[in-house]
């Protein structure tokens, strides 16, 4: 495993190994590694003969207000957990400075019109428009065979294949399954902000999902029509019931357009939703300052089996 800072060395090893034929993998993260990032790296290393995993926090995909400044660094513990995956360690972590990435102001943004606009991107106006012009940015330093990038994120990766499919990168997407804490929270960078009651409060996001598919399932179960409205309210109550939250939204949208299906879709030209047999139950909460996210896709009936198995019944 080898440390890359500047992008003319990352460069010259990349085409030494294109030379000699072989498939690269890329694995962006902003550090503070926890077995998330760690499941991205070990696809990368099923699918392609070398992984390059990316360590930047990356400035601009925060607000003025948020928390740059105090995201949890630590380059070294970072390399110790990749190091420890033996086999599956990344041969680059490629952790350049912010002066490498964005030498001069930036002038230049890759923007994805209508998705950022949704979910997330209320709340976070500038975000998405940051993790694109990043992450355009390391495909083109990269220039890798395929990307990996977790579905606890959906709407980051909603965007970031819309993005290589309409700016022609020639890189394939790759989405992969949220990994969990034993009781089901999400695992995030930003869990470690959270004190010790608010870490239990975070368990209402995956048991308000865990709501939702288990409604879901009652509903097909007995044929009737899985609709929107009872998967939004059984995500709503779950929340409602713990004090220590703020929800900022619990949204039931269509997962490639982000549109809900009882909205028009024309405004993404082409990508309009049919009938969605799968949908995309998103929620944002407030937990003190920390502010965490989750999904699952109702209708995929793996993401479903994930999350079930993942949580346990509070009842
Ligand atoms: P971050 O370092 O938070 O920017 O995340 C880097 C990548 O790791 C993104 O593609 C995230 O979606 C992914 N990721 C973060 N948390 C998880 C998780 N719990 N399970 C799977 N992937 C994750």
């Amino acid at each position: 495993m080898r440390r890359i800072t500047t992008i003319a060395e990352l460069r010259a090893w990349v085409a030494e190994q294109r030379g000699a034929g072989r498939r690269i993998g890329l694995v962006p993260t902003m550090g503070a590694l926890h077995r998330g990032h760690l499941s991205l790296v070990e696809a990368a290393h099923r699918d392609a003969d070398l992984v390059v995993v990316s360590v930047f926090v990356n400035p601009t995909q925060f607000a003025p207000d948020e928390d740059f400044d105090a995201y949890p660094r630590d380059l070294q513990g970072d390399e110790a957990k990749l190091a420890a995956l033996g086999d599956a360690a990344p041969d680059v972590v490629f952790a350049p400075d912010v002066d490498e990435v964005y030498p001069r102001p930036n002038l230049t943004t890759v923007h994805v019109d209508v998705l950022g606009e949704r979910l997330c991107g209320r709340s976070r106006p500038t975000h998405f428009d940051g993790v694109t012009t990043v992450v355009t940015k390391l495909l083109n330093m990269v220039a890798p065979d395929a990307a990996y990038f977790g579905r606890k994120d959906f709407q980051q990766l909603t965007l970031i294949r819309r993005m290589a499919a309409d700016t022609n990168q020639p890189v394939e997407i790759v989405g992969c399954p949220t990994v969990r804490e034993p009781d089901g929270v999400a695992m995030s960078s930003r869990n470690l902000y959270l004190t010790d009651e608010d870490r239990s409060a975070a368990r209402a996001l995956s048991q308000g999902l865990r709501a939702a598919v288990l409604t879901a399932r009652e509903a097909r179960d007995s044929g009737t029509p899985v609709r929107p409205g009872m998967l939004r309210d059984a995500v709503t109550v779950t929340l409602d019931a713990e004090p220590r939250i703020r929800t900022d939204y619990v949204e039931v949208v269509d997962p490639d357009t982000l549109v809900p299906p009882d909205e028009r879709g024309e405004e993404n030209a082409g990508a309009a939703s049919k009938s969605p047999d799968k949908l995309l139950v998103a929620v944002a909460a407030y937990l003190g300052k920390a502010r965490l996210i989750d999904n699952v896709v109702v209708g995929d009936h793996d993401d479903e089996d994930r999350l079930l198995s993942a949580t346990t019944n509070d009842d």
